[in-house]
């Protein structure tokens, strides 16, 4: 099979069938040179990037469906939290070998998202070599209207959606050879496109959680130029981290990344409009901690007690300098 026969395969099996209304603007897509895209009037246009490795950033077992699935999520979950609505994306794909069935499963995956977000394929690249998968997404947001990570303020609630540290706790249960429940939580992020768009207008900050929750926080106070406080008993956990040890839990929770959750910083007076949004999401949200003006972050169990974490967060070059 030649490569041009993989990207009509890649271009008939991604392709979505839209939301009614959902304007694609798309004039030139796969096929040409480059492709030429209609932002919508008076909208500006946000891009992001992530690229996955396998065996660093999905396990080598994982299926192709779950490959196509993720390579989109995690870059729509980089739209969600910027606040902005996902329209087109280009996939760099470099493959072992030209393997049709590896490639119908693959498009399957990113077609369940693309569907649900009205994305549309428009062009990337084919080569050959060890298996990975880049993409970049595009999408667009009223100006000014972008959820920056530079906002956060000292009074501000801090608030995650979803549950926090079943990713790296599936993870970690894979690596050990245990029998791995929660494991879509690690294949199968789901990103929270909706909420982001719901967080426009209200949201001071916000970052998605992909290194952990202490390093895109941090992220965020660096930015924002401040710190905060974090209570660690109130971040939400699932039923598989119920069952463990306290500090193998905050270890999770605290430095595990993966998870694809918003965490972002909500100015007091909108503190009322939480329950609104949740319900309009159907998405927990939990307030886990305050903005404070001086920097670093200081995390507290219930009882007020300090608790000093070990750990702060995957850094992808850190063992390797
Ligand atoms: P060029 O040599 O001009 O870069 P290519 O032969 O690489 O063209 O690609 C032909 C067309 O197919 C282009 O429109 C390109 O964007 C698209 N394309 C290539 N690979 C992919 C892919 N993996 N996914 C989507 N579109 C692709
Ligand atoms: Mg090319």
């Amino acid at each position: 099979m030649k490569e041009f026969e993989l990207i009509r395969q890649i271009q008939r099996e991604t392709s979505v069938s839209y939301s009614p209304g959902f304007k694609h603007g798309v004039k030139l897509g796969i096929g040409d040179d480059a492709a030429v895209l209609e932002v919508p009037a008076g909208q500006h246009l946000v891009a992001a990037t992530d690229t996955l490795n396998a065996g660093t950033h999905f396990p080598t077992d994982t299926s192709p469906f779950d490959i196509g699935y993720k390579c989109l999520a995690v870059n729509l979950s980089d739209l969600a939290a910027m606040g902005a609505t996902p329209r087109w994306a280009l996939l760099s794909l470099s493959l072992p070998r030209a393997d049709p069935q590896w490639v119908h499963l693959f498009s399957e995956g990113f077609r369940l998202l693309a569907t649900a977000y009205n994305v549309t394929l428009v062009g990337g690249d084919t080569t050959s070599g060890p298996l990975s998968v880049s993409l970049t997404a595009l999408g667009s947001v009223e100006p000014g209207k972008q959820i920056a990570r530079t906002g956060a303020k000292p009074g501000d609630l801090l608030v995650v959606s979803g549950t926090i540290g079943g990713a790296a706790h599936a993870l970690d249960r894979l690596q050990a050879g245990e029998p791995v429940i929660e494991r879509d939580l690690l294949d199968r992020p789901q990103p929270r496109v909706n909420l982001g768009l719901s967080l426009r207008g209200y949201a001071s900050a916000c970052i998605d959680v992909s290194d952990g929750l202490l390093a895109d926080l941090g992220h965020v106070l660096e930015a924002s130029g401040c710190g905060a406080r974090l209570e660690i008993e109130k971040l939400p956990q699932t039923q598989a981290l119920k069952g463990l040890g306290d500090e193998r839990k905050w270890r999770y929770q605290l430095s595990g990344g993966d998870d694809y959750e918003l965490l972002f910083t909500l100015p007091a007076q909108h503190k009322e409009w939480l329950a609104t949004c949740s319900q309009e999401n159907e998405i927990e949200l939990s307030v886990i901690g305050e903005i404070e003006k001086d920097e670093g972050i200081r995390c507290f169990r219930n009882d007020g007690s300090a608790y000093l974490p070990q750990d702060t967060g995957f850094e992808h070059f850190r063992s390797r300098q």
